[in-house]
């Protein structure tokens, strides 16, 4: 039987991100998939500048950039066509170093991706190769799957990144927290020959008649979603005459073709556990949300920047299995801030009573014309358990200044940062301020440090804050949180 560190079962945009830090870290790592192409049906077009900085971290930022583009507008229109509120006028430059969205297109981020890992020498991929079932006991699990034949593979640890159906989280016999969101929609992406006869901004029609959203997704495609109404069968509305029924308003039958089609139920489900030993869970196959706040995938990557750095600890840096503990604490209170708001916003867009609708919109542009804000991203909980501290900044995003086009992390590369104002001799390496290297981003620096009146402070691979003081006593507590 073949041996891995890790078997990842999926390599959808969750999988092949862990399996790409994996392989970084030179752990032997083996991805077992189903299919034999990336998935062709229509999702993701959007993520974030912490998954920008994610893709910074594992070398893709160059080939992710040629599918992606940073956001236009994001509005909420009524019916008649108001504006109900307005989100931003396009994309703005994060403290992180990188734009706060991107459109994108999901299968050729999940190619950009996949093409890192075809040359890394420890991750073993099986496309066309079904998990069957495992079998989980103390010290390692045994993967069986089907890749035409019968095989098994072993591994210490093996991570669900299965999608919303999860035949792993199905065998580990976890429950779904069901958050009651359920809401069945047409979505259709087409290749656009004139994109200038469609809106450039993303749109929410909260029309009670058809509630639609219709998306500017860049590079000569646009994404449409039309939620069913009631009676409405996935059969009908699939049909190519009634999708071009549904398109007329947009006056574009010249200039589009339908590339991919599915009809899809938007709702949000929490895994009640992420890790049951050593068969750990992570994107759809832990959560999924309704698209409103393009999060799902991101949320699916967040999950493996976590588990990333924490498995390497554990199966490079000798750190114990416990330190996966952390994983869902840390994790799951950010997804479910991810939740609330997706279905925050499905709330207002899938209003079918006229009534109901009328009152919502009043309700809307009185705020609007009151200037009040149009719905926020939440308050993101800190993490709290890998972390020196109970307060922000620690457990926070720490800031990524660029300087003559480098942008910060290049030039602390992977792994734990420990910056402090001066060199001293810790357990761990030390960024010292006066260190030539950093001299580009010093007054940055030593702005974020002065805010927080610190003397150092000590950045998690992922790039999370772990704290924030004396360089000696952060590098000491970061050992024992690791050991
Ligand atoms: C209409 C729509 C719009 C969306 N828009 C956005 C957006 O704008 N932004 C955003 O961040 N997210 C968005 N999402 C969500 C996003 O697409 C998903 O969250 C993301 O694809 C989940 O990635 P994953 O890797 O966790 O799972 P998946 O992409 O589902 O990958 C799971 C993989 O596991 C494989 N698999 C399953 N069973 C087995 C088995 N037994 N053996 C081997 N392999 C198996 C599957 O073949 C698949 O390749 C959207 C979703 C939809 C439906």
């Amino acid at each position: 039987m073949l041996d891995y560190d890790v078997i990842i079962v999926g390599f959808g945009p969750t999988g092949a991100v862990l399996a790409t830090m994996l392989g970084d870290a030179g752990i032997k790592t083996l991805v077992l998939e189903r299919d034999t192409q990336v998935y062709p049906l229509p999702r993701a077009v959007h993520f974030d500048d912490e998954v920008m900085r994610i893709f910074q971290s594992i070398g893709v930022v160059g080939e992710v950039l040629k599918h992606a583009q940073p956001t236009t507008g994001y509005e909420f229109r009524n019916g008649s066509g108001e504006v109900l509120m307005r989100f931003s006028d396009g994309a703005v430059m994060m403290p992180s170093g990188w734009h706060s969205g991107y459109m994108c297109h999901q299968p050729s981020i999940e190619n950009a991706v996949r093409k890192k890992i075809g040359g890394q020498a420890s991750v073993d991929v099986q496309l066309g190769a079904s998990l069957v079932r495992y079998e989980a006991n103390a010290d390692h699990v045994i993967a069986h799957y089907d890749d035409g034949g019968l095989k098994q593979a072993r591994a210490r640890f093996l991570i669900g990144c299965d999608g919303a159906s999860s035949p792993v989280r199905t065998q580990a016999g976890i429950e779904l927290d069901d958050l009651n969101f359920d809401e069945p929609w047409l979505v259709i992406d087409a290749l656009v020959s004139d994109p200038s006869r469609l809106p450039y901004d993303m749109l929410q029609i909260c029309d009670p008649k058809r509630p639609t959203t219709c998306i500017h997704i860049g590079h000569g495609r646009h994404r449409w979603e039309f939620m069913l109404l009631p009676g409405e069968t996935a059969e009908q509305v699939i049909d190519d005459s009634f999708i071009m029924k549904l398109l007329e308003p947009w006056n574009c039958a010249d200039v589009v073709e339908i590339e991919r089609k599915a009809v899809y139920r938007f709702h949000g489900l929490v895994a009640k556990q992420w890790r049951k030993g050593r068969v750990i869970l992570a994107g759809d196959a832990a959560h999924q949300m309704p698209p409103f706040a393009g999060q799902g995938m991101c949320s699916g990557i967040r999950d493996a920047a976590n588990l990333g750095w924490k498995l390497e600890a554990i199966l490079k840096g000798g750190s114990p299995d416990t330190l996966l503990d952390s994983y869902q604490p840390e994790r799951e209170p950010n997804v479910r801030a991810f939740i609330g708001l997706a279905i925050g916003m499905g709330q207002v867009v899938c209003i079918l009573d006229e009534a109901a609708a009328a009152q919502r919109d009043a309700g809307m542009i009185a705020m609007r014309d009151a200037g009040g804000e149009p719905m926020q991203p939440p308050p993101l909980p800190p993490l709290t358990v890998i972390v020196d501290g109970s307060e922000p900044p620690v457990g926070t995003r720490f800031i990524q200044p660029e300087a003559h086009g480098k942008k910060l992390d290049e030039v602390l590369g992977n792994g734990a940062a420990l910056i402090a104002r001066n060199a001293v001799a810790v357990s761990m390496p030390v960024h010292a301020l006066d260190d030539a290297l950093l001299t580009p981003y010093r007054d940055k620096l030593c702005e974020w440090l002065d805010r927080y009146q610190a003397d150092a402070v000590l950045v998690r691979p992922d790039r999370y804050v772990f704290g924030i003081g004396d360089a000696a006593m952060l590098a000491e507590a970061y050992r024992r949180a690791l050991a």
